[in-house]
């Protein structure tokens, strides 16, 4: 049975003191009618003998409030105590006629403070047994009035007291639930903040880096080790709507390849992507439109990366509580991916500008300055470690008719249909150039001239098989003339090989065209 208050929590005052310095106070009092007031034959070792108990008492408590003791046990005795105590002291000071049962006030108080309901009223119960014991030897008609007041006073200070009490509790417990809320808040809300610090710290590192593999790498850093995701991943989706998983976490495992995602669960990436709208799904159990990461996710978030109108990719997050995420999850998500948007945006920008100062727009091809640069690389590579190098110059045979009969757009949609043919006819290592208007070159490293021969062939017959198409959806036929100069064969120098090269161009155009040439 539950005989205390629960005070562990308690914002009201501790009445220990209070109570300890009433009873000092009781025992001086006592003392000083005693040996002032001799109205009351008293039997003086019983008096020493309550005196002293009631000192004795009063020290433990004093022990016990400076936590030596255990304070509840304290007041348990100190009642207990009382019950015998004040009844005695009545009893030997008139019954009736003594006016000490006030102290019996200072019981109840404690009891209405301390004590539950029934509890007190139990203790309340028996000292008004005490009490009609007490005065029992003194009591008759004539002073039943008197005793009525004293037992209607001892209950309605009682239940006022309890009264009290109750209504200062349940506004303290009121108030300590506001607190508890109020804490709550406040320390979600400082969660918040930290982790929007440290989102705009990660930002800024996003901000800088300009290769995509380290920006996915930062994002999947920051979903997991700061936002602390259970799973989470990084989606594109391809050109053909379908959605891969650029990068993933599950399982405790990180795996930073591609994977292509199911069309039957790719409902839920699609609406994200078309609606440009993130979404929460509080238990994806039994959904049929979705396969989460890992077996035991309960609920959903997934956000698009939008940097200027354009869905770049989707951030997904899952959790293993159904319900999991709410308004302020979305919202550090939502920075994450606005932050990882512009970081692709940027990093495809920086792609696109250095491609632009050594390509050439219409055909795709390393430009004249990129193609005399690498030729200077490729020439001192190939003296010093004593390699072939060779180089292949093609020109389109009567172009200039080609453009005047059908227009320059054909003739733009020629030079690039032709590009791809000749990129497709050389290897990766091989370095394709635009030379000059319909002219184009191959450096060829390591490549002897009978091999530079055999790709010229390859790239000439490749060109006269294939048809082109034109504007207003005409097909036409063309060839190209090829000058070859091979390194150390026929140059050393970069410059002879340029002219060489030209030279059997020239040779070619002058035997026929259509025509692979050496000088
Ligand atoms: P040949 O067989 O002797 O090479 O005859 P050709 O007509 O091809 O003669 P030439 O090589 O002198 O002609 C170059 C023509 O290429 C001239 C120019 O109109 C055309 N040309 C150069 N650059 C471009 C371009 O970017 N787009 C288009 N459509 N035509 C170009
Ligand atoms: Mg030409
Ligand atoms: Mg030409």
């Amino acid at each position: 049975m539950k005989i205390f208050l629960d005070r562990n929590k308690t914002l009201l005052p501790r009445v220990d003191k209070i109570n300890l310095l009433a009873r000092l106070l009781v025992l001086i009092s006592i003392c000083w009618l005693t040996f002032i007031d001799n109205s009351f034959e008293i039997e003086k070792n019983l008096f020493y003998i309550l005196i002293g108990t009631f000192a004795c008492q009063s020290l433990l408590f004093y022990i016990a409030t400076i936590n030596k003791f255990d304070i509840k046990l304290a007041y348990l005795s100190m009642i207990i105590y009382d019950l015998f105590f004040v009844p005695l002291v009545i009893l030997n000071t008139g019954g009736i006629h003594s006016s000490y049962f006030l102290l019996f006030i200072l019981t109840i108080s404690v009891a209405a403070y301390v004590l539950t309901f029934y509890t007190s009223i139990i203790v309340i119960g028996l000292l008004s047994i005490g009490y009609i014991l007490a005065i029992s030897q003194t009591f008759d008609i004539e002073h039943m009035l008197n005793a009525s007041l004293v037992f209607g006073f001892f209950w309605v200070f009682y239940f006022g007291l309890v009264y009290a009490s109750e209504y200062l509790h349940r506004s303290e417990s009121r108030m300590l639930k506001l607190l508890n809320t109020l804490n709550l808040r406040t320390s979600e809300l400082e969660k918040y903040q930290a982790h929007l610090e440290m989102i705009y710290e990660n930002s800024r590192v996003l901000a800088s880096i300009l290769d995509s593999d380290s920006i996915i790498a930062e994002v999947m850093h920051l979903m997991g080790k700061v936002l602390h995701y259970e799973s989470y991943a990084i989606i594109f989706s391809d050109n053909k709507g379908n959605f891969l998983f650029r990068a993933r976490y599950q399982n405790k495992k990180n795996s930073f390849h591609l994977k292509q995602i199911d069309k039957e669960y790719s409902e839920l990436f699609d609406k994200a992507c078309r609606q440009n709208n993130p979404l929460v799904i509080k238990d994806i159990t039994n959904r049929e439109d979705y396969q989460p990461m890992t077996k035991n996710s309960r609920s959903l978030m997934i956000v698009p990366m939008v940097a200027h109108d354009r869905v770049r990719g989707l951030l997904v997050a899952e959790s293993s509580t159904a319900g999991y995420y709410n308004e302020r999850d979305l919202q550090l998500l939502s920075a994450v991916s606005r932050s990882a948007a512009l970081a692709f945006e940027n990093s495809e920008l920086h792609k696109k500008m250095e491609a632009m100062t050594v390509k050439d727009e219409l055909t795709e091809a390393f430009n004249y300055r990129y193609f005399v640069q690498k030729l200077e690389e490729e020439k001192r590579r190939a003296s010093r470690y004593q390699l072939p190098l060779s180089l292949i110059m093609v020109d389109i045979d009567w172009f200039k008719k080609l453009n005047d009969t059908y227009g320059h757009e054909s003739g733009n949609m020629v030079l690039k249909e032709l590009s791809r043919i000749i990129k497709k006819s050389i290897r990766d290592v091989d370095i394709f150039a635009r030379y000059g208007g319909e002219e184009f070159a191959v450096i060829l490293p390591q490549t002897p001239q009978v091999d530079a021969n055999i790709i010229g062939e390859r790239i000439r017959t490749n060109v006269e098989r294939h048809t082109f198409m034109i504007e207003k959806g005409e097909k036409i036929s063309l060839t190209v003339s090829v000058g070859l100069s091979s390194y150390p064969e026929n140059g050393y120098s970069q410059e002879e090989l340029v002219s060489l090269a030209d030279k059997a161009l020239y040779k070619a155009k002058g035997e026929g065209r259509n025509l692979v040439c050496i000088t």
